[in-house]
């Protein structure tokens, strides 16, 4: 059942935030450097260049990391680090991990941008298998990889797959773990706790939330790892910049609340679509009867804010994104304000012409579920001023 992660907004508003001291701000404002003074010997210096640390991002860091931190685990036992995008982040862990000759598990329905990845590791001599996100198929793939990459629900599909069960398959193959946890954020799923060796998202969709910063981040438990991870950053230079840092780490006070109420109001819109006639396959991992609800009421503990289904072709979809007026046609989810678009015009998904993915923001559910259910009628040519205004 959807648990109640009792405690969730207690930490997030607190997460990360230093000792109290008298007379200063609670969340310190964004440090801009480029350099940082360094007297003598700078190996144990905690910051020296702007491109290897910054006070703002380890507040962040630290405040991510006790999120996506499995219960009852100290949150320093997490080594978190942000980066200028998801894509930053997720190159990171790719192009960290694997050497040519090496074997690496993509799911075949995750984010659009694994496919010129994919031809860039390829390039690299990297052997790139693929396999659906939906019951567990990756699983056939592992032979012999050195890593999996795995995102669950999927974007743009929100199919599930039952992470400790792949991650146990996986590290029996002697493979490295990733999952994409970009849809359900930490307060949704912790990935470590599911026995992931990496969680990376993106930071741009619900985790900051206002559809203001681009950021990304990649938490694992391995000292190691997370050095490797710190090098390749520091050699890319895909570093985020202060001032986005701030603004994430001041937007996670809201992450609970702001998902709370995303994940209600997708399930009140994803039953009421699941009744018109012109709908065709809604999903959404928290109604039950999604073919995804059984085993993401297992592992998840919030389902997120994203709702896709099938409308008849491209020109009705097209009248219906026009005809709404709460939901901005937009890429992107996880925002305050409600998004839709038609997936397919970007290419690259294997989704049907009429596909929608529609991002819950947090109007009124009421008005949103009438917003939309008005802009079906619109679009199905229906009379004007027919049902709800
Ligand atoms: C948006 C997204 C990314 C990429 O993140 P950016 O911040 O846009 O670089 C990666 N994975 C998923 C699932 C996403 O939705």
């Amino acid at each position: 059942m959807s648990a109640t992660a009792d405690g969730d907004g207690t930490r997030v508003v607190r997460a990360g935030l230093p000792e109290e001291e008298p007379y200063a701000a609670p969340l310190p404002g964004p440090v801009f450097a480029a350099h940082y003074h360094l007297p003598g010997d700078p190996a144990d210096a905690p910051y020296s260049y702007g491109r290897d640390g910054n006070p703002t991002w380890t507040a962040l860091e630290r405040a991510i990391g006790e999120l996506e931190a499995p219960d009852g685990d100290f949150a320093d036992t997490v080594h978190t680090l942000a980066f200028a995008s998801g894509m930053g982040a997720i190159s990171a862990v790719l192009f960290s991990r694997l050497r040519p000759g090496d074997a690496v598990v993509l799911p075949s329905d995750g984010y659009n941008l694994l496919v010129p990845v994919r031809e860039r590791l390829e390039g690299f001599g990297v052997e790139v298998r693929t396999a659906p996100t939906a019951g567990d198929a990756q699983l056939a793939a592992l032979d012999g990889a050195r890593l999996l990459w795995i995102e669950s629900p999927s974007n743009p599909g929100l199919d599930v797959c039952d992470i400790r069960r792949l991650a146990d398959a996986a590290h029996e193959h002697g493979a490295l773990v990733a999952v994409d946890n970009t849809l359900a954020t930490p307060l949704g799923q912790r990935p470590l706790a599911l026995g992931a060796d990496f969680s990376v998202a993106s930071g741009t969709k619900a985790l900051t939330g206002h559809g203001d910063v681009l950021l990304g981040y990649v938490a694992c438990r391995d000292p190691r790892l997370a050095a490797d991870v710190r090098l390749w950053r520091k050699t890319v230079g895909a570093i985020p910049g202060p001032m986005e840092a701030w603004l994430a780490h001041r937007s996670l006070a809201t992450l609970e609340v702001r998902t709370r109420r995303q994940a209600e109001s997708a399930l009140a819109l994803a039953e009421a679509l699941s009744v018109r006639p012109e709908v065709r396959d809604v999903r959404h991992p928290g109604r039950p009867g999604d073919p995804a609800y059984a085993q993401a009421a297992r592992q998840m503990r919030r389902f997120g804010c994203v709702v896709s289904f099938t409308l008849p072709d491209k020109a009705f979809c097209e009248r219906f994104l026009a005809a709404l007026r709460l939901v901005d046609d937009a890429t992107s989810f996880g925002g305050v304000r409600s998004t839709a678009e038609r997936r397919g015009r970007w290419g690259g998904d294997a989704v049907p012409e009429g596909f929608v993915r529609l991002s819950v923001g947090l109007e009124d559910a009421a008005d949103l579920v009438a917003d939309v259910e008005r802009a079906l009628e619109r679009a199905a040519g229906a009379t004007e001023g027919a049902g709800p205004a």
